[in-house]
């Protein structure tokens, strides 16, 4: 037997898994542990601090799931009563979203459901009695958003002294969302002597210095995403344009009509290049969304939902806010504007050309983005250095995207099918800011739109980048003010 077929051939019990949670994972069907569980449940299980690099699909969840379960006590075992406090939370796991926090309970109640680890839900947006009741019952891990976490901590119903553990789980979409300044206060609250696990997708800057701050000899794991790699190129027809700012706006319109465009989601560089985006499709016809990391959950996952049901078919959104998008049928993907690396075109464009369909990316370089696009071009080996200057009338726009003939910038009338983001309701969940996403009908029709000054093409991203600026602590705390002034509850999602 060779040294690979032995690896594929692990089982969790290889691992020292416990047998309860074996045989709880084996019901169903989890039985040979991902790449990304094999690397860290030696080192977690072991109690030592990770740093995962890995993204939603890879198997993250158990990587640091199966060891919070195994290395907590559950109540009935003599490691139980022996506690300081028996029924006081000893792991904590933080997640940006609601979504994420109940995503994690679910598979950690999976895996321990024979163990009697009793997991609490803690996220904002709904009422605190039944979440009070549940601390004061007893619990032995909590999963929650930072906003809710901290308000029940003040309210002392959360006890975080007794805590060994604590997950931090998708640390980059919290700095994205604003919330690392309350995740360094839960930190603070936790014992100094305990295992820290941080997993994020992407390793920014402050998410890096947290980790310096907060974790003691961390090991780094990363986990590749197959989708990111390989498959590209076969299945995914990837077109490249040096595009004019001014014109990209009436490209994009005219791509949208391509035949057989169906599931379409185009990448901005800035919150605000999304939303007046999409105000721009919707204006000209298209049932459009935009999604990014200053809406709302409830706004997030409204326009999710659309984008899922069929009411909207094209989803503007930033690359942060994409990362829940789990639509197989995508068949167009749009860069606005040149993306930063290899690994962000990779990634961006593998949202299409899933599940052996076939996919088209179309990817606009601005002049002063040659550069970069050179770099990207050589690093996957697409072998187009010098995208071809293209303008909205441009025959072989046409011709590539099998857009037909006198296609105008507009959709007609009688195409316009789709429901709209209004069809779609928008529960109240709070979140960054009480703002509603862009969706058709919310602009009065026919009335003035309100101007902003173009960013396009600038090189600037101006007060709603994706860069530092927007990340200014001044600016994370205004908008936290908002949050709480609107919703009465400081909570994530
Ligand atoms: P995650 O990245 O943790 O959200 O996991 C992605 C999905 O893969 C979840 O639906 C898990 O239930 C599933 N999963 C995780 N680990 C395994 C495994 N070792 N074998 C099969 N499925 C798994």
């Amino acid at each position: 037997m060779t040294a690979e077929t032995e690896t594929t051939t692990l089982t969790f019990a290889d691992f020292d898994v416990r047998e309860e949670i074996v045989s709880s994972l084996a019901e169903k069907g989890i039985i040979t542990p991902f790449p990304i569980q094999a690397e860290t449940l030696p080192i977690a299980l072991a109690g030592n601090d990770i740093i995962g690099q890995a993204k939603t699909g890879t198997g993250k969840t158990l990587g640091f799931g199966i060891p919070a379960l195994q290395r907590v006590a559950a109540p009935g075992t003599e490691a139980y009563q022996n506690l300081p406090s028996p029924g006081s939370p000893q792991a904590l796991i933080v997640a940006p979203t609601r979504e994420l926090a109940v995503q994690v309970a679910e598979d950690l109640k999976v895996a321990g459901s024979q163990m009697g680890v009793r997991i609490a839900t803690i996220y904002g947006g709904r009422a605190y009695e039944p979440q009070i009741e549940e601390l004061t019952r007893g619990v032995e891990i909590v999963v929650g958003t930072p906003g809710r976490l901290i308000d029940l901590h003040r309210q002392k119903h959360l006890v975080l002294k007794n805590v060994n553990i604590v997950v931090l789980d998708e640390a980059d979409e919290m700095l994205d969302l604003g919330f690392l300044p309350d995740v360094e206060k839960l930190l603070s609250y936790v014992p100094e002597v305990r295992q820290t696990m941080l997993f994020s997708a992407t390793m920014p800057g402050p998410v890096v210095s947290m980790a310096r701050r907060f974790m003691t000899k961390p090991t780094h794991i990363s986990a590749a995403d197959p989708e990111d790699f390989g498959v590209t190129k076969k299945d995914i027809r990837q077109v490249v344009y040096r595009a004019h700012s001014l014109d990209k706006d009436e490209m994009i319109a005219r791509i949208l009509q391509a035949s057989g465009r169906g599931r379409t989601i185009i990448f901005t560089r800035t919150k605000r290049q999304a939303d007046k985006l999409a105000d721009e499709l919707i204006s000209r016809g298209f049932a459009a969304g935009a999604i990014h990391g200053d809406l709302g959950q409830g706004a997030r996952e409204q326009a999710l939902r659309a984008f899922r049901n069929d009411k909207v078919d094209v989803l503007v959104a930033t690359d942060v806010a994409a990362r829940g998008i789990d639509v197989t049928d995508v068949t167009h993907v749009i860069n606005y504007v040149c993306p930063e690396d290899e690994s962000a075109y990779l990634h961006r464009i593998g949202r299409t050309g899933r599940a052996g369909q076939k996919g088209t990316a179309v990817t606009f370089v601005d002049w002063e983005d040659v550069p970069r696009w050179k770099l990207i071009d050589k690093a996957i080996g697409l072998g187009v250095s010098e995208p071809v200057e293209t303008y909205s009338s441009s025959p072989h726009l046409f011709e590539d995207l099998d857009i037909p003939k006198g296609t105008k910038g507009r959709l007609p009338r009688h195409k316009r099918s789709k429901a709209g983001l209004e069809a779609e309701k928008l529960e109240d969940l709070g979140g960054p800011e009480d703002r509603k996403p862009r969706g058709r009908g919310e602009r009065p029709r026919g009335g003035s739109r309100p101007r902003r000054r173009s960013q396009q093409g600038s090189g600037k991203t101006a007060e709603d980048s994706a860069g530092s600026k927007e990340r200014s602590s001044a600016g994370q705390r205004r908008r936290r003010r908002r949050r709480r002034r609107v919703s009465g509850d400081s909570s994530a999602s």
